[in-house]
């Protein structure tokens, strides 16, 4: 067991084994964002066939996610905007029911109509209320959902190339078992749909480290801490380019270990987005696959119930081998740095190796600053000295923002997460060009329909919508 690892106690009796629960849609890396997109679902097959051909997939239970259903995707977004999802596609968008609704739900630029776009929210979010359902049953320890992760998609809005907030909705199936669930986001982006989801509440604690100061989405400043039963209960690490894997490592696992004595989790979900490795297309920072890593390494040591989900990262190489590494460390094997042999070897050269290193870029974030963010940190966690009691404050109710007006939407523009391929880096395009649909690349295991059916899901139909109604305490 990593000796640096955590001090609660563990109910566990093998402290190294945990049962690992991934879910897999075969055909998710053939949905296509456009030409020069930075977001390519191509990442996750190509994530998918590492592990595969690693033989991390006998090590874990692996479930093809069922298509989360409308009212699935209704327990957190408005039926407006699941209605215009399930409905919109690149030969309607203009049409007259259709284009009068783009502005309002940030449809359009970053966040395109592509073919099979309601589809593929319908995998994403399937996979994490899949990996939720998984923990509650007490069927896994670490469930994996890395088509999941989308974590800036609002109740009625698209944004950053997330349209449905499968985070959300993973959580709020949790909270159907678990009192409080533990939110930590490491994509450089403010985790900003979901920490808005549930800023009001104590139910939830969200946690997001990211880069801050000119950059998507604008958000998470250090002193946005949460809203009345909320209040500490939200919690954001504001850090610059160039932030290294110790710079990381010595915020990250201070803050964790103290949010877990204090908050005490019964489940922890944890954003992997990649876009914070070194050498990301849109990203800023400087971490190694094993820096990044590290923090899942540290979650997993305190054997409380954890969803792993990813994100985003752009170049997809390296997103594809961090996601691997990640598998590995959830089912504690290490893998040999040399890569095997696999179906896009080609992306992997010119060294074919697992890891990524650091680069020589300026690092921006002062020793000196780094302290005073950690005191800040601590000292905000100080304000929460005790476990929320039961009853809990209710469901947790999605945060009502008021609707914006569409004229008010015309005046001001929405911030861009992409500058829309105004410096996109062609060779980088080329190389990570997309199979193409009607190909299916996947090895060892593939769309067979008894996968579908090995593992039914639950559903609780006496929970509430907890977007419209708030549920009695117990
Ligand atoms: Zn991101």
């Amino acid at each position: 067991m990593d000796s640096s690892g955590a001090s609660l106690p563990s109910s566990c009796p093998d402290a190294r084994k945990r049962r690992v629960s991934y879910f897999y849609e075969p055909t998710i890396g053939d949905y296509y964002y456009g030409q020069g997109h930075p977001m390519k679902p191509h990442r996750i097959r190509m994530a998918h066939n590492l592990i595969v051909h690693y033989g991390l997939y006998r090590r874990m239970e692996i479930s093809r996610p069922f298509p989360a259903a409308p009212e699935d995707i209704r327990r957190f977004h408005s039926p407006e905007y699941v209605e215009f999802l399930s409905s919109v596609t690149p030969d309607t968008l203009h049409d007259h029911t259709h284009a009068r609704h783009l502005k309002r739900f940030n449809v359009g630029e970053d966040c395109p109509v592509f073919d099979g776009l309601f589809e593929f929210c319908q995998a994403s979010a399937g996979g994490s209320i899949g990996a939720a359902v998984k923990l509650n049953r007490q069927d896994a320890d670490i469930a994996i959902n890395w088509a999941g992760g989308l974590h800036h998609a609002k109740k009625s809005e698209a944004s950053g190339f997330c349209y449905v907030n499968d985070i959300v909705l993973g959580i709020l199936e949790l909270l159907k078992v678990h009192r409080r669930v533990l939110y930590i986001d490491i994509d450089i982006h403010h985790g900003d749909g979901v920490e808005e989801a549930f800023y009001v509440t104590d139910r939830v604690m969200t946690v997001s480290f990211h880069k801050f100061g000119d950059f998507f989405p604008g958000t998470g400043h250090i002193k946005d801490t949460g809203v009345a039963a909320g209040k500490y209960y939200a919690l954001n690490v504001p850090l610059n380019d160039g932030l290294n894997d110790d710079n990381f490592r010595s915020l990250f696992r201070p803050t964790i270990q103290k949010v877990m004595e204090v908050y005490q989790p019964d489940a922890v979900v944890l954003q992997c987005g990649a876009d914070s490795l070194a050498g990301d297309r849109l990203g800023c920072f400087n971490l190694s696959v094993k820096g990044h890593a590290d923090c899942l390494r540290f979650l997993r040591s305190f054997n409380v119930p954890l969803m792993v989900l990813g994100g985003g990262g752009y170049t997809i190489r390296n997103v594809a081998r961090c996601w691997c590494y990640e598998t590995a460390v959830a089912v504690d094997v290490e893998p040999d740095n040399k890569l095997p042999y696999n179906e896009y070897f080609e992306y992997f050269g010119p060294d074919y190796t697992l890891h990524v290193e650091p680069n020589h870029m300026e690092n921006l974030n002062a020793e000196k600053d780094l302290e005073k963010i950690r005191n800040m940190l601590l000292d905000q966690l100080s304000k929460l000295q005790h476990v929320p009691s039961v009853p809990f404050q209710t469901m947790p109710p999605t945060t009502e923002v008021p609707e914006k007006r569409e004229e008010d939407m015309e005046v001001k523009a929405k911030p861009r997460i992409w500058n829309g391929g105004v410096n996109y880096d062609s060779d980088d395009d080329d190389d990570e060009k997309p199979r193409g649909r009607s190909l299916n690349n996947d090895a060892a295991y593939g769309t067979s329909s008894d996968l579908r059916h090995s593992f039914a899901r639950v559903k609780d139909e006496d929970m509430t919508d907890a977007n419209v109604k708030e549920e009695s305490s117990p």
